[in-house]
């Protein structure tokens, strides 16, 4: 079975669902480079709770979770089957910490499907989403990483969706192509400790800089899980694309595992 690469995807505005841009371009190229996997895993900022769960059913709902944006996006629909299969491996590899089998209250959001929209565009892919948990700290989430990493070499890609600077409250609308220099900062020291030690994420937080680019953490973690991975496979991330826009967002996403 072919090693599937890992990857953390910076998943900006559900509108990079509908338009074509060269960090979409790069998830595309990305789903086209790898032999089409058995399942995917995918860690979403959405889904930021106070437990960790996986969606364990056949036919997950696709959950339109946000507000004010055009209607084609709440008619948008990413109709993967699930696996309940995987989401009991999941479950069984986290261990010893409780994974729950959500059957009915979760399912696909825009975390997940703005970017496989891009990746696997034909929905054929099997998507099992796992939660993260909002009391844990990020070690923890580095430490579940690292669990899930023999999944790679199961035919499974694990997909994070989330964003290295993330603080919509400092949004330019306008501003598609850059960011604050702040912004920009702390992305390329976050590429720096990630190509460094991924473990050392821990590292980032506490300044000022990581206050501004991660006021709620629920879009930095998903960065945890694929630096567990990395750690575990004796890894640095490879960068797949990187920048910001929109002044305060990150789009920089990174790979590691796969056939490089
Ligand atoms: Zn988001």
């Amino acid at each position: 079975m072919t090693t599937m690469p890992a990857a953390f995807l910076g998943h900006g505005s559900p509108m990079n669902t509908l338009e074509h841009n060269r960090f979409t371009d790069a998830w595309a190229a990305l789903g086209l480079s790898v032999e089409r996997p058995r399942a995917v895993l995918a860690v979403s900022a959405h889904w930021y709770v106070g437990t960790t769960a996986v969606t364990s059913m056949d036919h997950p709902p696709v959950i339109h979770d946000f507000y004010g944006f055009p209607p084609q996006l709440f008619d948008f629909d990413y109709p993967a089957p699930g696996s309940t299969e995987l989401a009991a491996e999941v479950a069984d590899l986290v261990r010893p910490t409780p994974v729950g089998l959500d059957d009915a209250t979760w399912g696909l959001d825009h975390g997940t499907w703005s970017v496989l929209a891009h990746v696997f565009p034909r929905a054929d892919v099997p998507v099992v989403q796992l939660s993260i948990d909002a009391t844990q700290p990020l070690d923890h989430h580095i430490e579940i990483g690292r669990r899930l990493a023999p999944l790679l070499e199961e035919g499974v890609m694990i997909v994070a969706s989330g964003n290295v600077v993330h603080n919509l409250r400092a949004i330019a609308w306008q501003a598609t192509e850059q960011g604050y220099d702040w912004a920009q900062r702390f992305d390329d020291e976050a590429r720096r400790v990630l190509t460094d030690d991924p473990t050392a994420l821990g590292r980032l937080t506490g300044s000022a800089e990581y206050e501004l680019a991660a006021p709620t953490p629920d879009h930095f973690i998903p960065l945890a899980y694929l630096a567990g991975v990395a750690d575990a496979r004796g890894e640095t991330p490879r960068t797949l694309i990187d920048g910001c826009t929109m002044g305060s967002l990150s789009m920089t996403s990174y790979v590691v595992g796969g056939e490089a």
